[in-house]
């Protein structure tokens, strides 16, 4: 009985991290921020994965993010490409 609550209240990191890219995409309900939040306070490796999120997330959105419309111009598009092929030594 102890062990299923345990499994409701707690998240796995993997859950949790889940959880917080999702966070950064939209809502999540009261009860996932519930868990999340409890999870977070408990773990320190996703407490810094929760720091380096909300710092990527932020630059993202100043570098992106204009006037509530994505701005991503298709030559911004192509040289990411071209440093992933890069990198992958296509
Ligand atoms: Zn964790």
């Amino acid at each position: 009985m102890l062990k299923k609550l345990m499994n409701i209240m707690f998240l796995s990191c993997c859950e949790a991290t889940l959880l917080m890219e999702k966070r950064c995409a939209e809502d999540i309900s009261p009860k996932e921020n519930f868990r999340l939040s409890l999870h977070i306070r408990m773990c320190k490796w996703c407490r810094i994965y929760q720091e380096k999120l909300e710092i990527l997330d932020g630059i993202l959105k100043i570098k992106f993010f204009q006037d509530g419309k994505v701005n991503i111009n298709q030559s911004d598009i192509q040289l990411l490409k071209d440093k992933v092929i890069k990198n992958l030594n296509i």
